[in-house]
């Protein structure tokens, strides 16, 4: 063995030592650049109100299935047919993943590799439809997502992408529109589901127009898988072809995507679709952690979050309204609202900066009709999944409604001194509302 002199591997005795080392040294210690900022990222998290809607605060336990050694198992294909040996183990888990998933969402078909939402979606497009096909799905500025055929995704470059929108005086899917667009463009697939669309979804009216065409019907629930599985918002398994979602936002699990579908139908072309198609290698340690998260969500403690997350939006809304800002659609069935500035000519960035000096995380957003530019949207999403999981109750929700209103209003004027009594609010409720003490 050609060991360089100097190394401090330069015996075996001190390799040894350090292989010991290696296995034993904590990030901190080991490389502090990147162990200062996790350290740096905790407290963060400890010391501010997470309302983007996308985020939530997932449990220790799967937090031990990321962090666990099972990360060094390579594994392809699906649990009983592997092409590497050694895999009893996360055959184990990933079948757990699976059948939790089927009586979570009362389906036949699931798939738990994908790595994230846009790999599920991108496996469903390999498994479904040809390049330059047509697809129908809501526009980004209504809420849509980039992976269902925007512009500078792939999905975008693939197929002939349409988009259906809103109506604009109510907020809601103009259906009506959605059926002569679909006449006019007969899509070979029809997309529901997006990223800032505050209100249930009529998946049943969406299958008939599907049905009317004859195109493929795709529900991406990613936002709301959570609120389904714990029975708080309707599910569109009964009505869509093909469901998928991610594990993160109100699943409150790993980053990472499922695919589902009601029967098997389409199992084959989706098992292959998903690997060797779009993906290679799973990512073993967080199939872990999904069927984890899985698990958590099958019990009643999850029912009871799914309810008290749509009780908590409702009355951030509607403290909200009451303070005489205006929302997307005028409310909300889900974890989320959306704010909207465009009367009272203040930007979404504005808003966002505002609410970062209480300790109030958000993202700006466009809002129905809005520019294209993410400086000049008008918007700002929030969702309460990942502070209900803190803890917090609807009284919690009006006093945050309130510190959010007023901070609206001092972006209208110059930055006072009232932001620290606010500031000092926020802060009391993460000392109320503790995570990974
Ligand atoms: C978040 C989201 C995705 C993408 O999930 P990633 O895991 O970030 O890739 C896909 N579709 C919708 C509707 C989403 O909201």
């Amino acid at each position: 063995m050609g060991i360089a002199t100097g190394s401090k591997f330069a015996t075996s005795a001190c390799a040894a030592l350090s292989m010991s080392e290696f296995f034993k040294t904590h990030v901190v210690e080991a490389d502090p650049l990147i162990g200062d900022a996790l350290v740096n990222e905790l407290q963060r998290q400890q010391t501010q109100i997470e309302l983007i809607a996308s985020e939530n605060i997932v449990s220790q336990a799967i937090l031990d299935a990321l962090g666990h050694p099972m990360t060094n198992k390579t594994l392809e294909g699906y649990p009983g047919n592997r092409f590497h040996g050694g895999g009893e183990f996360v055959d184990v888990v990933e079948q757990a993943a699976i059948d939790r998933a089927r009586e979570l969402f009362a389906c036949d078909y699931v798939n738990v590799q994908p790595h994230s939402g846009t790999q599920a979606n991108q496996a469903v497009f390999f498994a479904t439809v040809k390049p330059g096909d047509r697809i129908l799905s809501l526009n980004l500025a209504a809420g849509g997502h980039l992976s269902h055929g925007a512009n500078p995704n792939l999905s975008g470059r693939w197929f002939k992408a349409h988009h259906y929108g809103v109506d604009r005086e109510t907020g809601l899917i103009d259906y009506d529109a959605v059926e002569r667009m679909a006449r006019e463009v007969r899509p070979a697939l029809l997309i529901a589901g997006g990223s800032a669309y505050p209100r249930c979804i009529d998946f049943e009216r969406l299958r008939h127009i599907a049905d009317s065409v004859e195109a493929l019907y795709l529900v991406d629930m990613a936002h709301f898988a959570g609120l389904v599985a714990a029975g708080a918002h309707p599910s569109p398994l009964l009505h869509a072809d093909i469901v998928t979602c991610t594990t993160t936002k109100t699943m409150r699990g790993p980053r990472g995507g499922l695919i589902l579908s009601r029967d098997a139908s389409w199992a084959k072309q989706l098992q292959s679709a998903v690997f060797p198609g779009v993906q290679g290698s799973l990512h073993s340690q967080v199939i872990a952690a999904k069927a984890v998260c899985l698990g958590e969500a099958l019990g009643n403690d999850f029912k009871r979050y799914g309810k008290q997350v749509v009780e908590n939006a409702c009355m951030l809304g509607q403290t909200l309204t009451e303070h005489g800002i205006k929302l997307v659609s005028g409310g909300t069935d889900t974890h989320m609202v959306l704010l909207d500035f465009s009367a009272r000519g203040l930007k979404g960035q504005q808003v966002q900066d505002g609410l970062a000096r209480v300790n109030l995380t958000s993202n700006k957003n466009p809002i129905p009709f809005d520019s294209t530019k993410p400086s000049e949207w008008a918007g700002l999403r929030l969702g309460v999944a990942a502070a209900t999981t803190r803890g917090l109750q609807v009284e919690d929700f009006k006093l945050l409604g309130e510190i959010i209103a007023r901070t609206i209003e001092r972006c209208e004027q110059k930055p006072d001194n009232q932001a620290k009594e606010d500031l000092d609010k926020v802060l009391e409720l993460c000392e109320r509302f503790p995570i990974y003490r």
